[in-house]
């Protein structure tokens, strides 16, 4: 059996949009799956479309997930270059093949010829370039080409019969030949059209299943044209769904979360933004959701790709990393979570203390400073806050607590979780009253705020002794005016 051959094949563009990583996951997976060979092409024929910078990001991006190529302009590879600006002379010598064997033909037409082509099919809205240069002569052709006269190389496809292809998703797809426009092979500028350049390194390079887009799924009768002219094998297709934002709208660029970087720098971990990317359009069957690379890998199979569009839910996504936060060693979380402690604490805190108690409720690292600005100052908050219902707290027995704790606490030593715990229960017993009368006052002293990581306990352990005397006598404060 043949060994399965994948590529990843981006532009540089500078963005790794979600659905170019989902083909690049895919494809990569289909390629483990089988123990093949996965391989990174640049498809940089698009001199205008060029990004500095952007090579790095793809790169970093498939390190980062963990998805290692093979081969690749990095790695070499018994196939190379693996940059399409370094094969020109690879596309022309195939395209004059093509031409030879009349399959192609050099067009001259020049762009106000085709502006105006294109204008008076407007009207029908279907565009085809009208075979004009097809019939120049061998010696028209010559002297065009000897006095320099820009040219394109125009695929020749028949205007009669249909073209049949098979994609593992999709079908099979059939469409007339009438509708096949003759596509640009190489450009005025020598540098071939993608259309043409990955039919020739697919074959070259010994792809044997080529994963993309859904976008060139109409351009692939076009591609088995070319396949059929030089008699080689047509890879298995497999195209994948479209990412929506919304069941109208493209997941793009411009909504701010398309791209990979995008999602780290909201707080999103690698791990399970590549396990959200597997199953946007995959579905493994069963219950399970949460799969690691190594696992993908064992699970994958593309006949379970959906057709229909993915829908790019950042609701789910949410879940999944805060299902990842909540798996990870402690000192990992810690260790991602410290540059956002740092964006709202300057003080020192025992910042694994403040890690254990958000591992479980953090879901996107971003979402960190807003849990902890109190351990940093305390908010101005209104007394109000003293009252609940619940817990049967409000502004006069609130009162009473703080201010019968003050003492007990200021003799507490040393000043460990533990002590202060006993503190505060012993003083519930004291008093005879529900725990809630005690620590909801207490908690709402020590943190301003309605909702905390952790309790009263906790945050006393973290601000410390002196810290946590003085939020308790603000509150006491705080309380004789309002009860005045
Ligand atoms: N260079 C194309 C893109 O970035 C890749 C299409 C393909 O994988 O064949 O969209």
């Amino acid at each position: 059996m043949t060994k399965v051959r994948t590529r990843f094949a981006p532009s540089p563009t500078g963005y790794m949009h979600v659905g170019n990583l989902r083909t690049a996951l895919y494809t990569y997976l289909i390629a483990k799956h089988a123990g093949g060979d996965f391989i990174l092409r640049i498809e940089d024929t698009d001199q205008g479309r060029f990004v500095e910078g952007a090579l790095d990001i793809i790169y970093n991006t498939l390190k980062t997930t963990g998805l290692k190529h093979d081969e690749g302009p990095d790695v070499g590879g018994p196939v190379g270059p693996y940059i399409q600006s370094q094969r020109t002379d690879i596309y022309l010598k195939y395209a004059k093949k093509l031409i030879d064997m009349g399959k192609a033909y050099y067009c001259f037409c020049t762009k106000e010829r085709l502006d105006t082509l294109r204008a008076s099919s407007e009207a029908s809205g279907d565009y085809k370039y009208d075979k004009h240069c097809l019939h120049l002569s061998e010696g028209e052709i010559k002297d065009k080409l000897a006095s320099g006269i820009p040219y394109v190389i125009r695929q020749n496809n028949p205007e009669t019969g249909v073209t049949t292809f098979h994609d593992e998703i999709y079908g099979d797809i059939c469409v007339d030949n009438s509708e096949l426009d003759d596509m640009i092979l190489i450009k005025s500028d020598g540098y071939p059209t993608y259309n043409f350049a990955n039919v020739i390194d697919d074959h070259l390079m010994g792809i044997t299943h080529v994963v993309r887009g859904s976008e060139y799924l109409s351009s692939a009768p076009k591609y088995n044209r070319l396949y059929e002219a030089f008699g080689w094998q047509i890879p298995t297709y497999i195209h994948c769904p479209p990412i929506m934002k919304d069941p109208h709208h493209k997941l793009s660029k411009r909504n701010g979360d398309a791209s990979f970087q995008d999602l780290i720098e909201k707080g999103y971990l690698k791990e399970a933004v590549l396990n959200y990317i597997a199953l946007l359009g995959w579905n493994p069957g069963g219950e399970k959701e949460i799969f690691n690379l190594q696992e993908l890998v064992e699970k994958f199979d593309y006949r379970n790709i959906n057709k229909s569009p993915a829908i790019f839910d950042t609701v789910k996504l949410k879940w999944m990393n805060g299902q990842y936060i909540k798996n990870m060693p402690l000192e990992d979380f810690n260790f991602l979570a410290l540059p956002y402690y740092k964006k709202v604490i300057s003080k020192k805190l025992d910042f694994l203390k403040i890690s254990k108690l958000l591992k479980t409720r953090v879901e996107v690292l971003s979402e960190i400073p807003d849990f902890l600005d109190f351990f940093q100052k305390l908010p101005d908050y209104s007394a109000d806050m003293y009252i609940h219902k619940r817990m049967k707290t409000n502004l006069q027995n609130s009162l009473i607590t703080l201010e019968k704790f003050l003492p007990r606490l200021e003799s507490l030593d040393p000043w460990t979780f533990e002590n202060i715990e006993k503190c505060c229960m012993d003083l519930v017993s004291d008093m005879q009253v529900k725990n809630g009368v005690v620590l909801w006052p207490v908690r709402t002293a020590l943190s301003g705020k309605k909702s905390t990581p952790g309790g009263a306990f906790e945050i006393a352990d973290i601000i410390g002794k002196e810290e946590s005397i003085k939020r308790i006598k603000t509150g006491i404060e705080k309380l004789k005016k309002a009860n005045q």
